[in-house]
């Protein structure tokens, strides 16, 4: 559920009117529900009521606005962060430091300095290599990092190949047979207190089977380790949960999600964590467009819009869809291909699709741009990096900047001798 509806006959995010904040901030732009945002984060807490002890770390990734990260930490919700920079932002947002979970198969040595230096909760170790490193690290300056163990299942999560992250031939984690060796060694590693495992097998995961299997597969190695003696206090289930892109699409709800997990961990005796980013930021917000042109086509026209690939890169990276509604709609449809006006074909948005009547001028808004949505945009084709706004009630902020050609101009320098 969100909060995006007509009123009116016009499309409203809350009770604020789309083209009003069209009119003041241009297009295109981001515009967020406090109200969608606050709802996931609610329902998706709530679904594991039933286990003891739970930690939930928002996925930075896929959205790193600050007021969202703000609006989240109020909620109670730590971050799984991905980078220095997402670690910072984290911070800056008020997460306390012991909140936020630091995953990554790339950190580098002054990302791992920083975090230890910061007091970061914990952090996700992706190889023996990492936790070696970071031991050192931590040990020179006389603290003690603490960590989980990221395993790779070796379970497909049936997602979109390119967000698929638990198969043995993804980079990421140990390798199942290997991880109780690892976590041996590191846990004997001055520097490191291991206290637990992680797992995260994709995103856009849309049946829970596979969760099922690679949760399973992971308590029986939390078993193994504790008859050896290692301490496993904490289990973290990583994120992955899909959402509705279409109208009528069925994903599981995050209740069936808890009770799933409910299912599984039963008995563990463990805190367990969760880094879910889709599920609470994908369907609180929407792209904002203006219609530039409806151009004839040889078979359905070219609805060429003021957003482009650039801005929401999904449809281009992973095929993905996205509802294209008008702010306004008059009731009637028509068959066309929704475009961008970036020099690629990949600049498309939707092909043949049944879509509202538009025309130029007009207004319209992709749906469920919530997630990996501003925070993958870019400045192909030296476009602006496109501004953000979050709306709450009856009242609105620009919540992030239109960057503009002109200053990624000034941030470049001719150098003398070319001049
Ligand atoms: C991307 C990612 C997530 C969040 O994935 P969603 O599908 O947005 O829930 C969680 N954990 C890790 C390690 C990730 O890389």
């Amino acid at each position: 559920m969100n909060h995006f509806e007509l009123i009116d006959g016009e499309l409203h995010a809350e009770q604020v009117a789309l083209g009003a904040i069209a009119r003041e901030v241009g297009t295109p732009v981001y515009v967020y529900s406090r109200a969608t945002f606050e709802r996931h984060a609610r329902v998706f807490r709530e679904a594991f009521a039933a286990l003891p002890k739970v930690h939930i770390a928002f996925a930075v990734k896929s959205n790193p606005n600050l007021a969202v990260l703000r609006l989240l930490a109020k909620q109670g919700y730590g971050a799984d962060v991905v980078s220095e920079g997402e670690m910072n932002r984290a911070l800056a947002a008020g997460m306390p430091a012991a909140d936020i979970v630091f995953s990554g198969v790339g950190k580098t040595r002054d990302e791992l300095t920083a975090a230890v230096r910061a007091g970061i909760g914990q952090f996700n170790l992706e190889s023996e290599e990492e936790g070696e490193e970071l031991a050192a690290i931590a040990a020179s300056l006389g603290k003690t990092a603490t960590c989980a163990l990221r395993v790779n299942p070796d379970v497909d999560a049936r997602t979109h190949a390119k967000i698929s992250t638990g198969k043995a031939e993804n980079k990421f984690g140990v390798a199942y047979d290997r991880a109780a060796g690892i976590y041996a060694r590191l846990s004997a590693l001055p520097g490191l207190a291991m206290r637990g495992l992680a797992v995260h097998i994709g995103s856009q995961i849309s049946d829970l089977e596979p969760s099922r299997q690679a949760f399973l597969k992971m308590g029986a190695l939390m078993n193994a380790l504790r008859v050896e003696g290692y301490a496993v206090t904490h289990m973290d289930l990583g994120g992955g949960l899909g959402v509705p892109y279409k109208p009528g699409e069925q994903l599981p709800t995050p209740a069936e999600y808890g009770a799933m997990v409910a299912e599984v961990t039963q008995g563990w005796n463990a805190t367990i964590m969760f880094e879910p980013g889709r599920v609470i930021s994908g369907n609180a917000g929407v792209l904002v467009t203006e219609v530039i042109r409806v151009k004839q086509g040889t078979s359905a026209p070219w609805v060429v819009v003021d957003a482009a690939m650039n801005d929401l890169a999904r449809p281009a990276m992973y095929d993905a869809w996205h509802d294209f509604a008008a702010v306004r709609p008059t009731g009637e449809t028509m068959v066309a291909n929704v475009v961008g006006p970036i020099c690629e074909s990949s600049d498309t948005f939707a092909k043949n699709r049944e879509i509202d009547v538009v025309k130029a001028g007009d207004l319209a808004v992709f749906g469920t741009a919530g997630a990996y949505g501003a925070t993958m945009a870019n400045t192909y084709n030296s476009r602006a990096l496109v501004p953000e706004v979050m709306v709450d009630g009856d009242k609105w902020a620009l919540v992030a900047n239109r960057i503009e050609p002109a200053t990624i101009l000034a941030a470049e320098q001719v150098p003398d001798w070319l001049v």
